[in-house]
């Protein structure tokens, strides 16, 4: 590279992380003049004044009111974030539904669109379509109340790789590679050339993770979708080549059990996946006519109240979940397994035989078994976790997504 051309890329980051500044400025101090600005964050009043315009031109910032000066100064004129002019949109595909939701950037919930796909196998585009719908009914709602999309992400069931970013594998829709977002585009053109694609289970991972102090290493095991798993090691998420590291559904415990879709026999989610565990439970015409959700959220009402065929059927899944977290604990030597979906309103009866089977290793009596905890985002905890991401991007740089 030549100087000329590492010199602009140094002022384009110093330029970045000014604007970053003053972004984050007025999100924290709320409504401030251009001298206020300047004092917080050191820079020169002549360079807050040019900034402040790149934000304003951008529509992230804008004049709100004009104040009297202190003593004998001139009027200040007070600015702030756009908040009520922008707006971030994550999408989520899950087994049942389509569900669209923005925020606005002080995290407020402005709109939620759902729409269910009714869950059609190996037809990525019956789901697709519908997602497109559901984005744009948002689209259209969003541009009604005269807000721009600042950010998008399409949240999706499945392990997600590639660049750009398309689903990789699949087996709880019967999915292959699948490039999302060029679908999505097809036939919703005004989604943003900055959307990005992200698995749930690494947003929901991360937002979850994000609410717990000082944790570095972490396993996330959920089950809604199938059973999926994410994992933070040393602080850094580990993504593995194939952006397959964490996908536990398809740990083989059972070894001479079912054949999987992905090939193997007895993997986790043959001995403990939603569709196991609910046709065991007798629910599963509540699956095939309510859909997932209404069915899992039945299960665990059934569990909790005491229902003998519902309680038996989680409590074997269980013991397999336990195997598994015995063995990846052994490979991650994690500091909590958080569990999330729907299993973290059963977080009791995974953590038990799983507290157990970990107590078995050889180590037990001197390093006492990582705490099974239960998540604390519901449903939402993708969505949630996709959100947050698009906000914190925003902050750390303010013109990136405005493409
Ligand atoms: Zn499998």
């Amino acid at each position: 590279m030549s100087d000329s051309g590492s010199a602009s890329l140094v002022s384009g980051d110093v330029r970045t992380h000014n604007l970053s500044l003053l972004m984050r400025r007025l999100v924290d101090a709320g409504p401030s003049a251009r001298s206020d600005l300047a004092s917080a964050t050191g820079l020169a009043r002549g360079s807050v004044t040019a900034l402040v315009g790149v934000l304003i031109e951008a529509g992230l910032v804008r004049e709100t009111e004009v104040v009297p000066g202190e003593g004998a100064g001139r009027p200040r004129t007070l600015l702030s974030i756009a908040a009520d002019s922008v707006a971030l949109l994550a999408l989520q595909l899950d087994a049942d539904q389509a569900i669209a939701v923005a925020h606005d950037l002080d995290g407020t919930e402005l709109l939620r669109v759902a729409e269910h796909h009714g869950r059609p196998m190996g037809d990525p585009e019956a789901v697709i379509d519908v997602a497109a719908r559901v984005l744009g009914s948002a689209l259209d709602d969003l541009e009604a109340g005269g807000r721009r999309v600042a950010g998008l992400t399409v949240v999706v069931f499945a392990p997600v790789g590639e660049e750009p970013r398309v689903v990789v594998a699949d087996t709880d829709l019967g999915w292959g590679r699948v490039d999302v977002l060029a679908g999505l585009r097809a036939l919703e053109p005004r989604l943003p050339r900055s959307a990005t694609l992200t698995s749930d289970v690494i947003a929901a991972a991360l937002a979850e993770a994000s609410l717990i102090d000082d944790v570095t290493d972490l396993l996330y095991l959920k089950s809604n979708s199938g059973i999926g798993g994410a994992i933070i090691s040393g602080g850094v998420l580990v993504e593995g080549r194939h952006h397959l590291a964490g996908a536990l559904g398809h740990i083989a415990v059972d070894y001479d059990g079912a054949l999987c879709d992905c090939g193997q026999r007895g993997c986790l989610v043959t001995v403990a996946g939603p569709d196991v565990v609910l046709e065991r439970a007798g629910l599963a015409d509540v699956l095939q006519h309510d859909g997932l959700t209404r069915a899992l959220e039945l299960l665990v009402e059934r569990v909790h109240t005491g229902d003998e065929e519902a309680t038996a059927a989680f409590v074997a899944a269980a013991d397999w979940v336990a195997r598994a977290i015995a063995i990846v604990r052994m490979t991650l030597d994690p500091q909590i397994i958080l569990l999330g979906g729907y299993w973290a309103e059963l977080s009791d009866l995974i953590g038990a035989p799983a507290a157990q089977r970990m107590r078995l290793a050889a180590y037990g009596s001197e390093l006492a078994p990582p705490p099974v905890v239960a998540g604390t985002l519901g449903a939402d905890a993708a969505i949630l976790g996709a959100l947050w991401r698009l906000r914190a991007d925003l902050l750390a740089d303010p013109l990136a997504l405005s493409a």
